[in-house]
């Protein structure tokens, strides 16, 4: 009787925290509330921030910076004018460059976006930086970290009552969702790794990329051959980006089936 009940909440849970994803309306199951989840983010950004060094190029933060703000206001603007604004929940967006030779970016769930220097000797131009910036506010936009945390959470609760688990997850942090972020978003001595996502979700995030690059006018076919030069580099494997985004044939292959697709997006018919 008790393990009925268990299973009738823990299905009422699940029923009750579907969502979609941004974009291609991908069935989610988010158990988290964006407010908690950025919570969580906004304390590891501060935390990153305390040990990070910020960028001294000039010319190179002002390109992340302003490439960052084009593709955000972009994004709103779509978003808002087709009336799911909803999706930028929890999304407060900040570009940062940091003193850093790691081949390396990563984005936290908050839309606080870092690329380490070492990115810049592939991402040299703003439409290049445009891809990979593209690439992480796919995964946030998309609520990854919260869909990550909240498989988790249903795997870890399997065996387990699960209104422990999921008590005060829509308005509060118990320790558990402490540490299935720290799980999620591994921050400690080695600075801005985050754990990698599945497959699912890189693609899903190449893909609402490329629509971000072409709602703000960037050339959404140089995507391909970015990656396969990043790809291609002789000391490729140990850049710790492509150690979480393997940039493998069959990614870029999909890559490159989503451009007419994604081009679907251009509202300057020059691209189209
Ligand atoms: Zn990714």
């Amino acid at each position: 009787m008790k393990k009925l009940a268990v299973l009738s909440i823990f299905a009422m849970i699940v029923l009750n925290s579907c969502g979609t994803a941004a974009f291609t309306c991908r069935q989610q199951l988010l158990v988290y509330s964006d407010e908690s989840v950025s919570a969580l983010s906004d304390e590891s950004y501060a935390e990153f921030l305390k040990t990070a060094v910020i960028s001294g190029d000039k010319q190179h933060t002002e390109m992340v910076r302003s490439v960052g703000e084009k593709m955000v206001a972009a994004l709103t603007s779509y978003l808002v004018g087709i009336g799911q604004q909803d999706y930028l929940g929890g999304l407060d967006w900040e570009f940062r460059l940091v003193k850093d030779p790691s081949v390396n970016a990563f984005c936290l769930p908050n839309g606080k976006i870092v690329l380490f220097e070492g990115i810049l000797q592939f991402a040299n131009n703003p439409n290049h930086l445009a891809i990979v910036i593209g690439h992480e506010m796919g995964h946030a936009v998309a609520r990854h970290g919260n869909e990550r945390m909240s498989q988790q959470a249903l795997l870890q609760s399997a065996g387990q009552i699960a209104t422990q688990v999921f008590s005060q997850t829509k308005y509060g942090q118990n320790t558990q969702t402490v540490e299935l972020f720290a799980q999620a978003f591994a921050f400690g001595s080695n600075v801005g790794v985050v754990l990698p996502f599945s497959r699912k979700h890189e693609y899903e995030a190449d893909r609402i990329g490329l629509y971000i690059m072409a709602l703000a006018g960037y050339d959404i076919y140089q995507t391909p051959l970015f990656w396969e030069k990043m790809m291609g580099d002789q000391k490729s494997s140990s850049f710790d980006f492509l150690s979480t985004h393997p940039s493998d044939v069959k990614r870029i292959a999909a890559i490159s089936e989503s451009l007419d697709e994604a081009a679907k997006y251009y509202r300057d018919p020059e691209f189209k």
